[in-house]
Order: C-alpha cells, then sequence, then structure tokens
C-alpha cells in the first residue's frame, strides 16, 4: 500500500475508500479529505503499474510520455539507418589499395570534388616525374591514399552524403 497519498489535485491528505461497486470492486482508492469541493482521487490499480498505483492526471502524463519515447526511438532509428551508408566498405578498400591515388575509391563515394584533387595530383605527378617535379605529387596522393585506407579499414570513411562507410557488403 502507498504511504501517505496526496491528492493529487490540490496536495491535501487523502482518506482510503474501499470500492463497493463497478469492475473494480474490493481495490482501494484515496479520495480527497476536502471531497467535495475537491473531487482528487488517487485509484490503485489491480495490474501494478509502475509505482504499483497511478493517479488519473499522472496516467495521462505516463502514456504520452510513453508514447513520446516510442517515437523518439523510432526516430532515433531512422538516423541510425540513414548515417549508414549504401556504399560498399569493401569495393572501397580494394578501389583504394589498388588505384587510391587515382582517388578512384573516392569516386566511387561520390566526393567527387577530392576525389577530382587527387586525380588531377596524380596526372601532373606522373606526368612531370621524369623531370622530378612530379615526385612529390605523388608522394602526396600516396599518403593521402594510404590514410584513406586506414579511414576505410577502421570504417571511418564518409561518403559524399557524409554517411559512414560501414557495409562489409558489395
Ligand atoms: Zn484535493
Amino acid at each position: 500500500m502507498p504511504e501517505d497519498v496526496k491528492c493529487p489535485i490540490c496536495g491535501s491528505e487523502t482518506i482510503e475508500r474501499k470500492a463497493q461497486k463497478g469492475p473494480n470492486v474490493g481495490s482501494s482508492f484515496y479520495v480527497c479529505n476536502r471531497y467535495p469541493e475537491c473531487k482528487g482521487k488517487v485509484e490503485i490499480r489491480e495490474e501494478e503499474d509502475v509505482d504499483g498505483f497511478l493517479v488519473g492526471q499522472e496516467e495521462n502524463k505516463l502514456v504520452s510520455k510513453g508514447e513520446a519515447t516510442g517515437i523518439v526511438a523510432e526516430e532515433a532509428k531512422t538516423i541510425v539507418t540513414e548515417e549508414e551508408s549504401s556504399k560498399s566498405r569493401t569495393i572501397a578498400l580494394l578501389l583504394c589499395l589498388f588505384v587510391g591515388s587515382l582517388g578512384a575509391h573516392r569516386f566511387y563515394l561520390v566526393k567527387n570534388p577530392t576525389a577530382i584533387t587527387m586525380l588531377v595530383l596524380w596526372i601532373i605527378g606522373i606526368a612531370t616525374a621524369w623531370i622530378l617535379i612530379g615526385i612529390p605529387f605523388l608522394i602526396a596522393v600516396g599518403i593521402w591514399s594510404l590514410i584513406d585506407l586506414i579511414l576505410i579499414i577502421v570504417g571511418a570513411m564518409k561518403d559524399g552524403e557524409g554517411k559512414l562507410v560501414t557495409r562489409w557488403e558489395t
């Protein structure tokens, strides 16, 4: 039995009563000691919820809170699904490993601006390597693709839409 039940409306002391009729006959409820000026009432539920009793008003609050929590969970689930890229991590990994210096994995992930930058750096590097100017370019794209490779392996690479590339399935 809940001790010291207060009126849900005015906060006054309550008086325990037994239901004389209706579906909950015999079960206890508490009425405000200021009845009939105050209609405050606390019902004891047979199937005990949360604290074993719910106040009429609080019941409504709990229901809507429960619904709200459900909605939040639903939204969170959607966000999680949306955060994950539909692109394959395996394909990105292989492209990065074998033709990463050309920006192939970045083209695959629709990261076009950086993919083009990478490809241009690689072309300049290859075209001018014979006079040594291209060497730093090739080293730069080499380091860049190595960093990308690590990002893909640890699942921290994002696609062009900012979604994490985590799926291994092709
Ligand atoms: Zn009251």
